[in-house]
């Protein structure tokens, strides 16, 4: 008999999580030419990662040590010892973080976010690999090797970025701490209210005004701070940590910069496009991060509508149960769709640098829709997968209530849905990214075998295109509703794609029924064993003895 488990209360527990996640396994292929080898990530973040995850968001919260015994205030933030190991292993022996500092696809990385699928503990890793991007790009000689650290190249280290203050996290222009040099070093004195991996990180980045710079975004730099001082010391404090409804992995505080020691990266005045560069790597980790909580309750879902019965039926043979479960796993597979493409914009365009080239505009203008519409898939997923669990599925004791706790802090934190909007909105009107998405779809659109349903989806981006270009003035009312097509649209057009480089006829169905679900509102009945091999992802899910795996 196994010590303590989540076995009785989990159905994703234990299981390779990416072994069995056939439809994203198959998207790597696209997209990569190859699969890679995750297996042993996969059964790590369904084993381990998953109950560690769990057994922190109840029972052993991040707590902050500000007195010690030598009566000095170390401002550390103590760990669960599990958790420490688990984000040890993850860097150090599974290397999810080193891949793009070792030449190999961003796609790796963010493969390892997928699988962990908890926020707080994926937040741990994306401020460290933010870190690590800053250094390896803009670095000066003296910091720049803790990308190495940072990335798990070397032994590890942690990172951080904390760019929020108390009057706006949305609005970071109107960011107040500044920054002047003294004769040794430049100083930092300001506040930074939302501080993720305040007393874990060993270094972070963040945003401060330099004396005379101008005001708003562009009068910012970027820093870097080291946790100790060149003389040893404490460099900046942490207030407090905040108490939160999810992500509680990773601790978030309130960080003190008095008369902080720092370092500045790159050039001063070209703070903000080195920020929302960094931006781009947490935004793209935030919607595979979401993607993740999706599958996680989805597989939770799969497994409990398998073995739960009503009206002398598993849940799972019920026509609007099969239904539901095939809606989600649709939104799944659209979501997973876009997110190839974002991350394969963003391996081609992430050596650029101000002032950047169209790829780059393109690759952002596809983060700021991919992290919308990601967000919004992870709460709904995961809210349709706890009514699968019916009443049990609102009780603290199951693990499905958490993911959709976690899955609302997707649409919120690395800028909100309406920040990424506005933001899609700026990439097309200033940048004209928007041109190099109709040309680069417009190519894909041109290959396709079902080339009515590929145009059909592509003339809604025309014509979503069309409208915003009519009133600018209505831009800003209408910016949600057009990334959403945009998105949707996007989703249908990859999904043929994968279906024609793949000759897999069943992501076409995946496309069709998409399409009838984001566009009608309406998915007309599929064939019985299409449908099973949606639901069950390609015939993984359905291999499962589910009532045998959660035996007394
Ligand atoms: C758990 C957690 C951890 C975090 N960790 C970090 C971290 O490590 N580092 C860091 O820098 N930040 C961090 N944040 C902060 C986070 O990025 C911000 O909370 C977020 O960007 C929103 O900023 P805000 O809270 O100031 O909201 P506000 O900017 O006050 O926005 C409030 C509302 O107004 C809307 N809004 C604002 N401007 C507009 C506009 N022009 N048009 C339409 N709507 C608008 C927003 O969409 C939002 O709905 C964290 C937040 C949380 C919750």
């Amino acid at each position: 008999m196994p010590l303590n488990s989540l076995e009785h209360i989990s159905l994703a527990y234990g299981l390779d999580h990416y072994s069995l996640d056939e439809p994203y396994r198959l998207m790597l292929r696209y997209s990569l030419g190859k699969e890679p080898d995750f297996k042993e990530l996969g059964k790590y973040t369904g084993k381990e990662v998953y109950e560690m995850a769990y057994r922190v968001d109840r029972f052993s919260f991040p707590t902050l040590v500000n007195w010690g015994v030598n009566e000095e205030n170390p401002d550390i933030v103590w760990l669960d010892p599990m958790e420490r190991e688990v984000i040890v292993n993850l860097v150090k022996n599974l290397g999810v973080n080193r891949h793009p500092f070792e030449g190999r696809s961003w796609h790796n990385h963010y493969a390892g976010i997928y699988l962990i699928g908890d926020p707080g503990l994926a937040c741990i890793l994306t401020i460290t690999i933010q870190t690590a991007y800053a250094l390896f790009k803009y670095g000066d000689k003296g910091i720049r090797d803790y990308y190495k650290n940072l990335s798990g190249i070397d032994e590890p280290l942690w990172g951080a970025t904390w760019f929020t203050e108390v009057q706006g996290g949305s609005d970071l222009g109107a960011n107040e701490t500044k920054a002047e040099k003294d004769e040794k070093a430049w100083k930092l004195n300001g506040y930074k209210y939302f501080s993720s991996g305040a007393g874990i990180a060993d270094m972070a980045l963040t945003t401060a005004r330099i004396k005379g710079a101008k005001g708003g975004a562009k009068g910012l730099s970027l820093f870097f701070v080291p946790r100790i001082n060149a003389s040893g010391k404490i460099n900046y404090r942490v207030r407090r940590l905040k108490w939160k409804s999810g992500t509680v992995a990773v601790p978030t505080g309130e960080v003190e910069f008095i008369d902080t020691e720092a370092y500045l990266i790159g050039e001063p005045e070209k703070g903000i496009y080195y920020t929302m560069e960094d931006l781009m790597v947490s935004r793209l980790a935030n919607s595979m991060g979401a993607m993740g909580v999706a599958r996680k309750s989805y597989l939770e879902a799969y497994g409990y509508a398998s073995i739960r019965s009503a009206f002398g039926k598993i849940t799972k043979e019920h026509p609007l149960m099969a239904r539901d479960l095939l809606e989600a796993e649709l939104k799944v597979e659209a979501g997973l769709a876009l997110m190839m493409k974002a991350i394969s914009l963003f391996d081609e365009a992430w050596h650029d640098e101000p002032p950047y080239t169209d790829k780059y505009h393109y690759a952002r203008f596809m983060t700021h829709i991919a992290k919308n519409f990601t967000a919004d898939i992870a709460a709904e997923v995961s809210r349709t997968a706890m009514e699968v669990f019916g009443g049990i599925g609102f009780l603290y004791d199951f693990p499905i209530e958490r993911w959709h706790r976690e899955a609302l802090i997707t649409p919120i934190w690395e800028g909100t849905s309406n920040i990424q909007a506005l933001d899609m909105l700026e990439a097309m009107w200033k940048k004209g990214a928007h041109k190099t998405f109709l040309e680069d779809f417009e190519e894909v659109v041109r290959s396709q075998e079902d080339v009515a349903l590929a145009e059909e989806a592509f003339n809604v981006i025309k014509d979503t295109i069309k409208k915003v270009e009519e009133k600018p003035q209505e831009g800003e009312w209408i910016a949600k509703w057009a990334l959403n097509r945009f998105a949707r649209a996007s989703a249908v057009i990859l999904l043929l794609d994968i279906s024609r480089a793949l000759n897999d006829n069943t992501f076409a169905e995946v496309a069709r029924l998409y399409n009838d679900m984001a566009f009608y509102n309406n998915v007309r009945v599929p064939e019985k064993s299409v449908l099973e091999s949606i639901i069950s992802l390609r015939g993984t899910l359905s291999g499962i003895d589910w009532k045998e795996k959660v035996k007394v």
